[in-house]
């Protein structure tokens, strides 16, 4: 299992959007393993924004993020970062697809809801800047055998089950090849 970081930014916070947001990734059956409300500092936000340094967009978006305080959650989940990003969306909420939150949501390239790790790299790395490590939770989800197949938790082994009878194989058939 992957995670990622994900902000509910201040347009987020202010437009009450912060229950359908999380359900949004709930409903998609991924786990929030962190979950906290931050008023983002500057510096912070400086370093979080640094390779847009160079962007006219740079002094406004830090700005912004800093205005009043934002929503943050480690997301864990297959392929957590790429799901993600999916059902964020494109940059700007006039061109995001709808279905996406931001083509649900947002009409603009800035005041877009949410930010979202871009690759699995940087969300080890955001998730380090905003999260201390006791704010991080394991724990077993309820629903987390109807999320993904045996295979896909690494409980299916399909060469063990050859030659096994159907009682051995826990009441199923074995696959047959
Ligand atoms: P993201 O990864 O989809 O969030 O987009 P980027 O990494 O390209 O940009 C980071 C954030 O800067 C975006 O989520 C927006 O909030 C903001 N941003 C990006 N492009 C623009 C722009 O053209 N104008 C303004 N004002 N803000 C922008
Ligand atoms: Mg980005």
């Amino acid at each position: 299992m992957k995670r990622t970081l994900i902000i509910a930014k201040p347009d987020a916070v202010n437009r009450c959007l912060i229950g359908k947001i999380i359900s949004r990734f709930e409903d998609k059956g991924l786990k929030i393993v962190g979950l906290k409300m931050d008023h983002l500092k500057v510096y912070t936000l400086r370093e979080h924004y640094k390779h847009h340094e160079d962007k006219p967009f740079f002094e406004e978006i830090v700005e912004y993020m800093a205005s009043i305080p934002c929503v943050l959650m480690v997301i864990e989940g297959k392929d957590a970062v790429n799901v993600v990003r999916k059902l964020v969306g494109d940059t700007c909420g006039r061109e995001a697809a709808l279905g996406t939150i931001r083509g649900d949501y947002s009409l603009s390239a800035q005041t877009n809801l949410i930010h979202a790790s871009k690759d699995e790299e940087t969300a080890k790395e955001e998730i380090a800047r905003f999260f201390k490590e006791g704010e991080i939770f394991q724990y077993d989800k309820m629903n987390f055998n109807w999320i993904y197949c045996k295979s896909e938790k690494g409980l299916y082994d399909p060469a063990k089950k050859e030659g096994k009878t159907v009682e051995e194989n826990g009441g199923h058939q074995a696959p047959q090849k």
